[in-house]
């Protein structure tokens, strides 16, 4: 479940351009919230490279030059780094650019900064695009400089590795991980905490947040699976606000196998129990579409964009695997919860059209790990012990589902 947030208009800003400052005029209501800088990435085409900042929001940025050593800047104002790119660099490949980094300069402030050889470099500039929001630097080479051994002109070519090589898991106490012994390349996680900062999600009535109990029990999941071996990232280690669309593209972004975005749920029934599992699709059922208006409320997607999500979904092809994961996690933490409480329900698997399941590469999920709304399951939601039994069943039906690859 989540509360509705206005979202400022995107494209109304007026764009003031002077010299190397550039500013862009939010609303007041993105003045007052930090965004979330979810992605950095790169491409040198034979003319010039080009570093992309994936902000998501509006947002007022400033770029400048420095000496000593050469370098231009970026700084995105109300933001905050995404963690998954803690203290990353990024060494360009072409003879101009020396290093490319990015990191939380403040509180409220993201910088970017690209140092360079400036006696190879032409001219560069810094400009925003649209829908999603993002910062653009765009740095050209003088002729004299070497072009890059890269690609045919027109194709992209990373610049930059956009994140660190696979690292193969660690050989466990009992030998190699069983993601290595079986061999599927199932390697990688992205657990999913859904909401966070602005967003609580469903408040149960003794005051117990969504956002909270997904985050534990996600955090619980990891402990699991890393000691299997398995890689995980989490879309979100702490209490801040990730917008929906961005969580799959984390997740992409990460060369993910796996993706498990992790909800507990609301009725105005609040007699209404039990946990369910999702995959993507659209489902003419009114009650899935219930749920999937709750858990979109925070999407800043308008009806006009519609069109190139249904693309997107055609071109999934991970739907098969996304319903056949969903009833692995679900059977598993039905069973497992059973085993040690009372009345668990089971309200099965659907399929159901929800935003942070689009776009997603790989084989995707959302759970919604019980009622908040009930009385009772909010108690249980509150106890570690309730906690773990859940992240336990979820990572069972992870394990069968990879055991099931192996058979296949
Ligand atoms: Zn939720």
């Amino acid at each position: 479940m989540a509360r509705p947030i206005l979202i400022a208009n995107r494209l109304s800003a007026p764009l003031i351009l002077a010299s190397s400052l550039l500013l862009l005029t939010p609303s007041p209501a993105a003045q007052t919230s930090t965004v979330e800088v979810y992605n950095l990435r790169s491409y040198t085409h034979p003319t010039h490279t080009r570093i992309v900042v994936d902000i998501g929001k509006l947002r007022e940025f400033s770029s400048a030059e420095l000496k000593d050593p050469e370098r231009i800047y970026v700084d995105i104002y109300q933001a905050r780094l995404n963690p998954i790119l803690l203290g990353k660099t990024y060494v360009a490949r072409c003879d101009y650019i020396k290093e490319v980094r990015i990191a939380q300069k403040n509180a409220t402030t993201v910088r970017v900064v690209a140092e360079l050889d400036l006696a190879k470099v032409e001219r560069y500039q810094v400009f925003p695009l649209f829908d999603p929001f993002r910062v653009v630097i765009d740095i050209f080479p003088k002729e004299t400089a070497s072009a890059p051994p890269t690609a045919p002109p027109g194709e992209q070519t990373p610049a930059v590795p956009a994140e660190k090589p696979a690292k193969l898991p660690e050989p466990t106490a009992e030998g190699y991980s069983m993601a290595r012994q079986l061999g599927l390349g199932i390697q990688r996680v992205v657990l999913d905490p859904g909401h966070g900062g602005e967003d609580p999600g469903a408040i149960g009535k003794k005051g117990l947040k969504e956002k909270d109990v997904v985050l534990a029990v996600a955090s619980e999941l990891r402990t699991l699976l890393a000691a299997k071996g398995l890689e995980v990232v989490m879309t979100r280690e702490s209490d801040i606000y990730i917008p929906l669309e961005n969580r799959p593209v984390i997740a992409n972004q990460q060369k993910a196998d796996l993706f498990i975005s992790i909800h507990a749920n609301a009725n105005r029934n609040r007699k209404k129990r039990g946990v369910q599992a999702f995959y993507l699709n659209f489902s003419p059922d009114p009650q899935v579409n219930e749920i999937a208006a709750l858990e979109n409320a925070t999407s800043t997607k308008r009806i006009g964009e519609m069109q190139d999500t249904l693309k997107k979904i055609v071109q999934n092809s991970k739907i098969l695997e996304s319903r056949d994961l969903a009833y692995k996690i679900h059977g598993n933490l039905v069973k497992l919860l059973s085993q040690h409480y009372s009345a668990v329900e089971s309200l099965g698997v659907r399929g159901g059209p929800f935003w942070v399941l689009i776009g997603g590469e790989m084989p995707s999920v959302l759970v919604e790990i019980s009622h908040l709304s009930n009385a009772q399951e909010e108690e249980r939601l509150k106890s570690p012990a309730y906690r773990r039994q859940v992240a336990l069943g979820i990572y069972e039906g992870i394990l069968e589902y990879m055991r099931s690859l192996g058979k296949g």
